[in-house]
C-alpha cells in the first residue's frame, strides 16, 4: 500500500514538475517574443495583442460587406473566383448579363455559373499569364454583347469584370453603316463630276487662261473629294472589321521598293529624291500586301506633302529578331510635340493654316494605324519641329499574345472562294 502510494506521488510530482517546465518555456517564448519583463507585463500585452486581432477581425469583415455593397451599386458585373475556379462572389449586375437568376452563381464551378465556355477560358488565361480580355455575346445571338476583363489577384482568386456594350456596339454598326452609305452615294456623282472636268481640260485648250486655271482647279478638288470619300469608305470597313486581311507571304523589302517607286515622280515633282536605305532580303512577314502597301503610300504621300524645301526622303527596311521594321524619314516640317499622339486619331490634322494648301482629309494615318495594329504591329512618329520627322511601323513574324484582327481570311482561302 506504502509502496503504492509512492508510485502515485512521484508521478504526481513527475506531472506537475512537468507542467511546471512547460509553463516556464511558454513563459520564456512569451517573454522572447513580447519583450516583457515580468508576468504582468505578459498579460497585458496577450491582451493587447487580442484586442488587436479582434479589431482586425473586424475590419476584415466590413471592408468585405462594403466591398459587396459597392459592387451593388455598379452597373458593371463583378465576379470573384476561387484559385480552383469556383464561384466566390458576383454581384447583381453580372446576374443579369449573363442571365442568370439572382444568387445562382456563388459556389458554382465557372462553366455552371457562366453557361458558357468562353467565358470560362478568359478566367483559365487569367489565371496562366495574369489577365485576359474578351468580347462575346451572350448566348442568343439577340443577347447582350459584353466584354470580360480578368485579372489575377496579387493574394488569390480572380476578378472578373463585366461590361454591357451593346448600345456602343449598335451605335458603332449605325455610324459605320451611314459611312458606308454616304459614301457609295457620293462615289458616283464624283466620277462623273470628274469625268467631265477632265473633258472640259480637253476641250478648254483655247479657251482663256483664266477659264483653263477655274477648269484644273475643279480637277484638283475633286480629286481631295475622291480621296477623302475613298479614305472615308476605307476607314469604316476596317473599324468595323469587314475589310479582311487577306494574309500572305509578304517581303516587306519588295512592296517598300515597289511603293517608292510609285510615288518617285510626285516627289520629284515636289523637288525630293525618295531614297531606300534596304537590306538585299528580309524574311516574309505573314500579311496583307496591298493594305501594307497603302501604309507606305500614306506615309510617303505626307512626307513629300510636309517637306516644301526638297531635300531626300528615306525609306528604311530593317530585320529585328521578332519583326521588321519600316521607316519614313522627312526633311520637312515636322509635328509639333503636342500632337504627336493625336495625329494618329481620325479627322486630326496638326494646325490647319501651317500646312494651307497641303491639307488632306485627316484620315491617311489612322488607316495606317488600323492596318498596322490588325497586323500585331505599331507604328509611332518621331519628329523636331521644322528638322523632319521619322514614321516608324512595325510587323512582327509571329503576331503572339496581339490582339487578332477582327476578320482574317487567308489569300488561299480568298482564293478558293471566288
Ligand atoms: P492628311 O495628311 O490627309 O491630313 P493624315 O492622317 O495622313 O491626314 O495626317 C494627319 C496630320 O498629321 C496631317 O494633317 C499633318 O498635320 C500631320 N502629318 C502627317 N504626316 C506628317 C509629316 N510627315 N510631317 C509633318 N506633319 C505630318
Amino acid at each position: 500500500m506504502a509502496l503504492l502510494f509512492t508510485v502515485a506521488l512521484a508521478i504526481l510530482l513527475g506531472w506537475t514538475l512537468a507542467v511546471a517546465i512547460s509553463r516556464q518555456r511558454t513563459l520564456d517564448r512569451l517573454r522572447d517574443a513580447t519583450g516583457a519583463t515580468d508576468t504582468d507585463d505578459i498579460e497585458r500585452l496577450v491582451r493587447h495583442a487580442l484586442e488587436q486581432a479582434d479589431d482586425a477581425r473586424w475590419q476584415a469583415e466590413q471592408t468585405s460587406h462594403d466591398t459587396g455593397h459597392l459592387t451593388e451599386l455598379l452597373t458593371a458585373g463583378v465576379v470573384r473566383l476561387r484559385d480552383d475556379l469556383t464561384v466566390e462572389f458576383a454581384n447583381g449586375a453580372a446576374h443579369v448579363m449573363l442571365e442568370r437568376r439572382p444568387g445562382t452563381m456563388t459556389g458554382r464551378t465557372a462553366l455552371e455559373a457562366f453557361v458558357d465556355a468562353r467565358i470560362e477560358g478568359i478566367a483559365r488565361t487569367a489565371m496562366e499569364l495574369g489577365s485576359a480580355t474578351g468580347e462575346l455575346t451572350v448566348r442568343s445571338s439577340d443577347g447582350p454583347t459584353v466584354t470580360v476583363r480578368a485579372r489575377r489577384s496579387p493574394v488569390s482568386g480572380i476578378w472578373l469584370v463585366l461590361e454591357d456594350v451593346s448600345e456602343l456596339r449598335r451605335l458603332q454598326r449605325i455610324r459605320a453603316e451611314f459611312i458606308d452609305n454616304l459614301s457609295h452615294e457620293l462615289r458616283t456623282p464624283l466620277t462623273t463630276i470628274s469625268l467631265l472636268a477632265e473633258t472640259a481640260a480637253r476641250e478648254a485648250e483655247s479657251a482663256t487662261p483664266r477659264l483653263r486655271d477655274r477648269i484644273s482647279k475643279i480637277e484638283i478638288e475633286t480629286g481631295h473629294l475622291t480621296q477623302m470619300v475613298n479614305e472615308l469608305l476605307d476607314l469604316s470597313r476596317i473599324e468595323s472589321g469587314s475589310a479582311q486581311l487577306l494574309l500572305d507571304d509578304v517581303d516587306l523589302v519588295r512592296v517598300a521598293r515597289s511603293n517608292a517607286e510609285r510615288l518617285r515622280l510626285f516627289a520629284e515633282r515636289q523637288g525630293l529624291r525618295i531614297v531606300l536605305d534596304v537590306p538585299e532580303r528580309v524574311r516574309p512577314v505573314r500579311g496583307d500586301e496591298d493594305r501594307l502597301g497603302q501604309v507606305l503610300i500614306n506615309l510617303l504621300h505626307n512626307a513629300v506633302k510636309f517637306s516644301p524645301d526638297g531635300g531626300d526622303v528615306v525609306v528604311g527596311v530593317m530585320e529585328g529578331a521578332r519583326d521588321i521594321r519600316v521607316w519614313v524619314k522627312d526633311p520637312g516640317i515636322g509635328v509639333p510635340a503636342a500632337d504627336r499622339a493625336r495625329i494618329f486619331e481620325r479627322f486630326y490634322k496638326v494646325d490647319r493654316a501651317r500646312v494651307r494648301g497641303r491639307g488632306g482629309t485627316g484620315l491617311g494615318l489612322s488607316i495606317a494605324r488600323h492596318v498596322v495594329e490588325s497586323h500585331g504591329g505599331r507604328i509611332w512618329v518621331e519628329s523636331e519641329e521644322g528638322e523632319g520627322s521619322t514614321f516608324t511601323f512595325t510587323i512582327p513574324f509571329a503576331p503572339v499574345g496581339a490582339p487578332a484582327p477582327a476578320k482574317e481570311i487567308t489569300a488561299a482561302e480568298s482564293r478558293a472562294g471566288t
